[in-house]
């Protein structure tokens, strides 16, 4: 697989105006790049725009919702995020475990929704106990994920975001890290790629890659910045 970098935009920028800026800045800025993989989440209501302007980058969603349609107010279903062209989705991110009091079994059955419509769930998890048991070595505890997603499991990423490093420009150490991402590699019973998540900028990201091993990076604050998130990009590129 190709190193995977994804761009977290979470609630960013607040115009389309600007979204199509930094969008097209970046498009500009890796158009030659063919040894990564890079995916920009912007927020819902620009998803379709940048579609439409789909280079080699690859399109990612924030969130879903686990049911298709109905009667649930204000909730994005998997289907329409395919119909979009949508292909990756976070699930799961602390941000959203904090502020909307997401709790484990919602985000396993989000991540089951999102497999049976072919997309490819990013699960953030920043402690080994938040692994859902179906992508455990031994099962895990089933009382608490009874799920078992008849997918394939191999279209699952995991992201390893220390709280501490999320937004707050301290990012883990390469060493801490790689001992996590070696810890977490441990638990899994399938070949699932880890990414690095927290604080991550055009300085540290290919050491991530290349000292840490993880498989590609998941950037929030960073991708904001269409010169910085290029040059993480690039960095990585020539790792
Ligand atoms: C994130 O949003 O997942 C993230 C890691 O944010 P930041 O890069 O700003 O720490």
């Amino acid at each position: 697989m190709k190193p995977l970098i994804v761009a977290n935009w979470k609630c960013n920028p607040t115009t389309l105006e600007g979204a199509k800026l930094l969008f097209n800045s970046v498009k500009r800025g890796i158009q030659n790049i063919r040894n990564l993989e890079v995916v920009i989440c912007p927020p819902f209501p620009y998803l379709s725009i940048i579609n439409n302007q789909l280079s080699i980058i690859k399109l990612g969603a924030q969130d879903c919702f686990w049911e298709e349609r109905g009667a649930y107010t204000g909730e994005i279903s998997p289907k329409m995020l395919k119909d979009l062209g949508v292909e990756y989705v976070i699930i799961g991110h602390s941000e959203r475990r904090k502020y909307q009091q997401e709790k484990d079994l919602m985000i396993y059955k989000k991540i089951e929704a999102a497999l049976k419509r072919g997309l490819k769930p990013i699960l953030c998890i920043d402690k080994i106990p938040q692994l859902p048991s179906f992508l455990r070595k031994r099962g895990g505890r089933r009382g608490r994920n009874p799920l078992r997603p008849k997918k394939d499991l191999e279209d699952v990423i995991i992201a390893y975001e220390p709280l501490f490093a999320i937004g707050t420009g301290k990012p883990c150490s390469i060493d801490k890290a790689k001992k996590m991402r070696i810890a977490i590699k441990k638990k899994l019973n399938k070949n699932i790629p880890i990414l690095y998540g927290g604080s991550v900028n055009s300085e540290n990201a290919r050491d991530y890659v290349k000292k840490a091993g993880f498989q590609g990076l998941l950037v929030g604050g960073a991708s904001l910045n269409a010169q910085e998130f290029i040059k993480i990009v690039k960095n990585v590129s020539e790792a």
